[in-house]
Parts: C-alpha cells; sequence; structure tokens
C-alpha cells in the first residue's frame, strides 16, 4: 500500500475512529499520524470530540427512536 497523505488520512478519519477500516488501512493511517503532526492534532481532537458526545449520549435515556437519530447524526459528521 503507497504511503498516504493527508487527504487520504482525513477522508479515513471518520472511519478510523468507528474502527470500520481495514486493518491495512487503519495501519496506514496510524502511520500517518505518527509522522504528521497536523493529522494527529486533529484525530486527536475529532476523537475526543466524539468520545465525550457518545458517552453522554449512552447516560441519556432517550425514546430509542431519538437516540438512533442523534447516532446516525453524529455518523454524519
Ligand atoms: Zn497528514
Amino acid at each position: 500500500m503507497p504511503e498516504m497523505d493527508c487527504t487520504e488520512a482525513f477522508k479515513r478519519l471518520d472511519d478510523f475512529l468507528d474502527r470500520q477500516l481495514t486493518s491495512e488501512e487503519m495501519e496506514a493511517v496510524k502511520l500517518h499520524l505518527q509522522k504528521c503532526q497536523c493529522c494527529a492534532e486533529e484525530f486527536q481532537f475529532e476523537e475526543s470530540l466524539i468520545r465525550s458526545l457518545r458517552s453522554k449520549l449512552a447516560h441519556i435515556d432517550l425514546p430509542c427512536d431519538l437516540l438512533q437519530k442523534m447516532k446516525n447524526a453524529l455518523d454524519q459528521l
């Protein structure tokens, strides 16, 4: 697999955080993050944002369909 550039890494950000990439893609993204300070910071920022949102959602007692809609909306980010 050719080395991933910033654009490619960025496109995979959400899937990377959701662990929805193939293991090869995960590796390529990880490799890029180790080399690229700029992307690493962006990834860290998004990861903490998504984690805090998801953990908040997990603790709110909402009607199922509303919760699902919010999760879907988050997945679109
Ligand atoms: Zn980069």
